[in-house]
């Protein structure tokens, strides 16, 4: 759909310069998801993996972070090879629906309530951030944080448009279950992509 190079605003590499490469397609639904547009893969060009690789290699970037869409609807294998060829770090950022493929240097799993995560998913995640968009969404994080790898990071992060709400539930709750982490979307208040 697009590629950029911006810095991750999100999760565990949050701040560090990072070169996206955003899948079209998506069947997952979220119904607040901030890029609908990337839903129908159709509407968005081919691109060569040798053309998005040597976009990203130009760019300067040491990360690159594939996201969607929802990047697992493909086989990566090749996509992650000809990236780690050119020495680039390789990033995911997934709702692990479908069985991952490719190899990474970093899982980002941040599970979405439209539909029920693949269970392959949870031994591959560095990361799991889960995006709070009402109370009851602490209970679900906890549910799926108890199937992750014991040294996965997790995050808690509000939803956007319920970040004044939000925020502060989770401020009390990441004091009372210091096992989480606070994650922001800096790159909003930054005003970049
Ligand atoms: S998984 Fe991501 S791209 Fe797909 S609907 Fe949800 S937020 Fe949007």
């Amino acid at each position: 759909m697009e590629s950029f190079y911006t810095i991750q605003g999100e999760g565990h590499y949050q701040g560090y310069a990072a070169y996206f490469i955003r899948l079209g397609g998506c069947d997952v639904g979220c119904v607040w998801c901030d890029v609908k547009e990337s839903w129908d893969a159709s509407a968005h060009p081919m691109v060569s993996i040798e053309s998005m690789v040597s976009e990203a290699k130009k760019s300067g970037t040491e990360i690159v972070v594939v996201t969607g869409g929802e990047p697992v609807m493909y086989d990566l294998t090749q996509l992650t090879q000809a990236l780690k060829a050119e020495g680039l770090m390789t990033n995911i950022e997934t709702s692990g629906v479908y069985p991952l493929t490719g190899t990474w240097d970093w899982v980002c799993f941040s599970p979405k309530k439209f539909k029920t995560p693949h269970t392959s998913i949870y031994g591959h995640a560095d990361e799991l951030k889960v995006v709070i968009y009402n109370k009851s969404d602490f209970t679900w994080a906890e549910e799926h944080a108890a199937n992750v790898k014991d040294d996965c990071i997790l995050f808690l992060q509000p939803e956007w448009s319920r970040e004044k709400e939000m925020l502060p539930l989770i401020i009390d709750y990441v004091k009372n279950n210091p096992k989480w982490k606070v994650s922001l979307q800096i790159h909003k208040y930054m005003n970049i992509p």
